[in-house]
């Protein structure tokens, strides 16, 4: 009765996982040259509850990432105490633009017109703008969304004349492999493309952010230059 319990992620507490996460990312930055205040954790929390949310708020974060609009408006008003701001990550239906604008504070999965268009005229109507990252795809896998690298500038171009949206940066998921090659090159190539398009000088577009990285690639991707890392498991447990 009296055994220990291994030091298993699951049976550390939220604290506990953050720190070492933390001391993961500082441990890539030392690796690639870089400053660990460059790389922001960004908590994903679709599919945990709202105590489990309430507890990462208390550790200090705001923002949340979530997949599905229906989720973020039942979280919503249960959280409207603390001042959350929601982070949409996941694959977007056109339909959806409506919830979009009424709680997103920002959508990192942009990647098509029609949702553009959808999402400059709800945002009229509820009189804001988010902030939006264009998700490309660079992972040779059918089911991963996003744009094809090669349409990327001519969108950023078209993009320009959204008013609602502000565009910051690009966002990808790797392709998920144990091949870490694979999975790297992904992250180099959505770097690249960064590079790429600030060449190109888009009025108004300045692309400082990358979002890339998640709980079983993370350190990949900030030694690819991600400034932004999106873990969900690695911090709220398994999803079973
Ligand atoms: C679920 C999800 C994550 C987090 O995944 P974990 O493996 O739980 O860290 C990151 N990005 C996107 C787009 C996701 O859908």
């Amino acid at each position: 009765m009296s055994t220990l319990s291994p030091m298993t992620n699951s049976s550390n507490s939220m604290a506990e996982r953050i720190a070492e996460i933390r001391n993961r990312i500082a441990l890539a930055c030392a690796r690639a040259g870089r400053d660990p205040a460059e790389v922001t954790l960004l908590p994903v929390s679709k599919t945990f509850e709202v105590p489990a949310i309430r507890e990462a708020i208390a550790l200090g974060f705001t923002r949340f990432g979530e997949n599905r609009m229906q989720e973020v408006a039942q979280k919503a008003p249960l959280l409207a105490d603390c001042g959350v701001q929601w982070v949409v990550i996941g694959h977007l239906q056109t339909n959806k633009a409506k919830e979009v604008a009424k709680f997103a504070h920002e959508l990192q999965s942009l990647d098509r017109l029609d949702l553009a268009e959808a999402l400059e005229r709800r945002l009229q109507q509820e009189g804001r703008a988010i902030d939006v990252l264009v998700q490309v795809k660079t992972s040779p896998e059918e089911t991963k969304s996003g744009l094809e690298p090669t349409e990327l500038f001519e969108f950023l171009r078209k993009l320009t004349s959204y008013q609602t949206l502000r565009v910051r940066g690009l966002m990808t998921m790797a392709v998920l492999s144990d091949d870490t090659q694979a999975v790297r090159a992904c992250f180099s190539q959505l770097k690249q493309l960064q590079e790429r398009a600030r060449q190109e000088a888009i009025e108004g577009i300045a692309l400082d952010r990358l979002s890339m990285g998640m709980s079983g690639d993370f350190e990949i991707a900030i030694e690819e230059g991600s400034t932004e890392i999106r873990v969900g498991s690695a911090i709220f447990g398994s999803r079973g």
